[in-house]
């Protein structure tokens, strides 16, 4: 590939984003679309920089580190994935894309795009579908099936997807050549394929502890907690939100492993139960049910 991206895997998605680039076939709007944590928003950024940097994406530039950092003037972010983005963050945005440009571009990055409003949205089509001169909007979801399909007709989508064990595990080991082979391994097994949630966790150990730790509790009360435990335990997750998508990573690791390493197939049956019971009370988070009746349901189900 001509740029060092950095990235691990969705090869075939950043050669087609380097010959958009290459051939003066950039779209003016990307939609980066896949599971959470597979890295779309790095990419995004990345892209940020190789339109910004004058040198190729040399990393070590000005601008090069500007953007990295947020701080570029023509490269406009809104990052996140809880609040929703109102009506006025759209207008804000407009505002600075029409300031006058001193890059090459103007680049706007949002962050999960399913948050806007109804009102928000509209707004934002209104940008589509006159998107000012130089240009490139960039923007990234997990949850494509909510997006104005007004929108997704505007915009080019690139897939994202996840990796193999295997794959990862050799990258990991070319990309970390001084790591420990355990702590590779269990990373690998923890990030379940996506490789943005892989290198989160190589690189920050906090992180990876506190994975560690919620394997610990998995195991634990999956062997013999009782209701009451697991109850507990649910109050602990809705108390600290984050940890909501540690403990569904986690959880759906131990069970898919146990399905696999299961030669009745009874009992199979159940743990491929389980997982789909994991699936849809993910999906109803998503959808803002309660947590509390979430949670607890599906720990009655395990
Ligand atoms: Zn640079």
């Amino acid at each position: 590939m001509k740029y060092n991206w950095s990235i691990i895997g969705h090869e075939k998605q950043l050669e087609q984003i380097e010959s958009d680039i290459e051939s003066g076939n950039l779209a003016h709007t990307y939609l980066l679309s896949g599971s959470n944590s597979v890295g779309k928003y790095t990419v995004a950024k990345k892209i940020a920089g190789i339109l910004q940097c004058k040198d190729n994406f040399c990393h070590k530039c000005n601008t090069c580190y500007q953007v990295q950092k947020g701080s570029h003037i023509d490269t406009i972010e809104l990052r996140g994935n809880k609040e929703s983005i109102k009506i006025m963050d759209i207008r804000k945005l407009i505002e600075r894309l029409n300031m006058t440009r001193q890059s090459e571009y103007k680049v706007l990055l949002i962050q999960s795009i399913e948050r806007m409003t109804k009102e928000a949205a509209n707004s934002f089509l209104k940008l589509l579908e006159e998107p000012p001169e130089r240009t490139v909007i960039i923007l990234t979801t997990n949850r494509v099936g909510d997006i104005l399909p007004t929108i997704i007709s505007r915009v080019r989508t690139i897939k994202f997807g996840i990796v193999s064990y295997g794959y990862l595990n050799k990258k990991l080991h070319e990309l970390y050549p001084d790591r420990d082979e355990k702590v590779i391994n269990e990373i690998c097994l923890f990030s379940l394929g996506k490789t943005g949630k892989a290198v989160h966790l190589m690189e920050n150990p906090d992180s990876l502890a506190n994975y560690m730790k919620v394997y610990r509790d998995v195991q634990s009360f999956l062997d013999h907690r009782n209701v009451a435990d697991r109850f507990s335990y649910v109050e602990n997750l809705i108390a600290e939100e984050k940890q909501i998508e540690v403990f569904f990573d986690i959880l759906t690791h131990v069970l898919r492993t146990k399905m696999l390493s299961e030669s009745s197939p009874e009992k199979r049956k159940k743990e491929i139960n389980s997982l789909l019971k994991i699936g849809e009370a993910g999906m109803l988070l998503k959808k803002n049910v309660n947590q509390r009746l979430v949670l607890e349901n599906l720990m009655l189900s395990l």
